[in-house]
Order: C-alpha cells, then structure tokens, then sequence
C-alpha cells in the first residue's frame, strides 16, 4: 500500500512496510507528531476525508481536505489560457476531486512550492495523464516519491509560458519556488506564494520564516533577496496557503512594506543607522 505521513501530508512509493520515518518531518522545519510518526493509507484517506472546492480569486479555485489534515494547506487550481495549473498539492485525491477538476477544464501541470506539500503529487500526476510536476533542482533531495513526470529545473526563474514563470525565491527552502500570473487578476498579475512569503492573519502583511511551526526567522539579507528577486514581476494579488489568506489589492506595496517591518523588527534597518552615525 501507499503510506502518507500523518503529520505532513507527504506520499511514499507503494510498499508492504511503513517507511523507517519521514525526513520532512525530522527537518527542524517541521515535527513528528506528539504520538509519534503515524502513517495513514489513500485509501483510508479517500474513507474519512473529502475534498471541498471554493473560489479564492478570477480564475482561481481552492481545493481543501476536511476534516483538515496534515498541514492544512489548500491547493489552488488556476484557469489559465494555457490551461488548467495545479498549484501547490494536497494528500487526497479521489474520484470526486478528479471528476470536479476535470469539469473545471482539466490540469495540464503541476507546481509545488516546497517539501511541505509534496503531498500526493506524483497520484495527481497520474490522475491526469502524467502531467509534469515542476520543483526546483535544489530541493531534489526532499522528494521522497520519484517518478518519470517531476521535471527538476535549474536557476533563479522558469518560464512555463509566456504567462507562467517560476521564481526561486528560496529562504524557506533552498529550491523554494513561486509562481507568478501575468495574466491573473484580470492582467493585474498575480503572485502565488505558498508559504514564501506566507500571508499574515489580517491579509495587509506578509513574513518570512524559515520554520513556521518551530518559530525560526530568516535573516535579513534573505529578505532583502527574496523582495529583489520578485521586483521585475507586477502583481496586484497576492495568495498565501490557506483559504483567505490572499493579499487582494496592492500586493506588491504590501511585500514591500512587510519587508520593512521585518527588518526593523529583527534590528536589520537600525544596523545602517548604527554605522553612519559612527
Ligand atoms: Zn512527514
Ligand atoms: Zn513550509
């Protein structure tokens, strides 16, 4: 059978033996859970949970499992005109899912933003006629299920189209990647981040951690990297992992001013001030 990890939603190859334990979670970015690495079959998976689909944004639709699991990430599936994308990934996948997805034009690829969810990619893959799986190069050794459909790509940006362009941000991840829209939001663009920067509660901030459950900032200078890296892009939405947590005007000024925050909040901008009054 196939064993998914309890705690973080990731899928194995198929095997008769539950795996000797998740490396995802025994990364200080995540945890084992407090009763220990539990494993739970798809197919007891697909018996307890389903799958709920509603609209985040023009063309976008969010795909959650409830009751939740693992993380509680939801995926997004985009309505491009290339195309349907599915960005970001969740465990559960049934006939349901496959059937809404379809009648809402099918998938012709797969981009996931970080190990976190990896989740059940390599099945959506296969559901779909083993549709590409897009990761970046530098967190090839996170993907615990390999197969033929993951396409690793190298550098600091990837263009699937000219719509559609990946960009490694990284600080979470070394590989993290985001996807940026330049038709979404009706030509306004729009950015999907996962959680690189994650959207904050009141959805006019955004931070950046390199471990959200264990507290563990990034430093500035990977800040600073990450609001230079995504500067060349226009983009006026924002969407983070959970459902609602999407920036939705002005997403850009917003990067900008959590950026700021951050840094005079870990003492990054006071540093400069020290020095030129020396
Ligand atoms: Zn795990
Ligand atoms: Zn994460």
């Amino acid at each position: 059978m196939s064993h998914i990890c309890f705690t973080c939603g990731t899928q194995y190859p198929t095997s008769s033996d539950p795996p000797p334990g998740c490396p995802i979670c025994r990364d200080e970015r995540q945890y084992i859970g407090r009763r220990g690495q539990e494993w739970i079959s798809l197919e007891s998976l697909q018996k307890r949970y389903r799958n709920v689909f509603f609209q985040e944004g023009e063309g976008v639709w969010g795909i959650q499992t409830e009751p939740e699991f693992a993380i509680g990430q939801r995926a997004l599936l985009l309505q491009t005109r290339n195309g349907g994308i599915l960005w970001d990934c969740i465990s559960l996948i049934d006939a349901s899912t496959i059937g809404l997805v379809k009648a809402l034009g099918g998938l012709s690829a797969i981009a996931v933003s970080h190990p976190h969810y990896y989740a059940s990619m390599v099945e959506w893959s296969r559901a779909f006629g083993g549709i590409p799986i897009y990761l970046h190069e530098a967190d090839r050794e996170w993907v615990q299920y390999q197969d033929s459909a993951i396409v690793f790509w190298k550098g600091e940006t990837h263009r699937l189209n000219d719509d559609l362009t990946l960009v490694r941000v990284g600080g979470h991840f070394s590989g993290f990647q985001v996807l940026h829209w330049a038709s979404g939001e009706k030509g306004s663009g729009a950015l999907m981040t996962g959680d690189m920067p994650q959207v904050c509660p009141d959805r006019r901030y955004v931070s950046f951690m390199y471990s959200y459950p264990n507290l563990i900032p990034v430093d500035g200078a990977t800040v600073r990297d990450i609001v230079r890296k995504l500067e060349p892009y226009k983009y006026s939405r924002l969407y983070g992992a959970w459902p609602k947590f999407v920036v939705s005007g002005d997403a850009k000024t917003a990067l900008k001013r959590s950026a700021e925050r951050y840094l005079r909040a870990i003492g990054g901008l006071s540093d400069r001030k020290t020095q030129t009054s020396r």
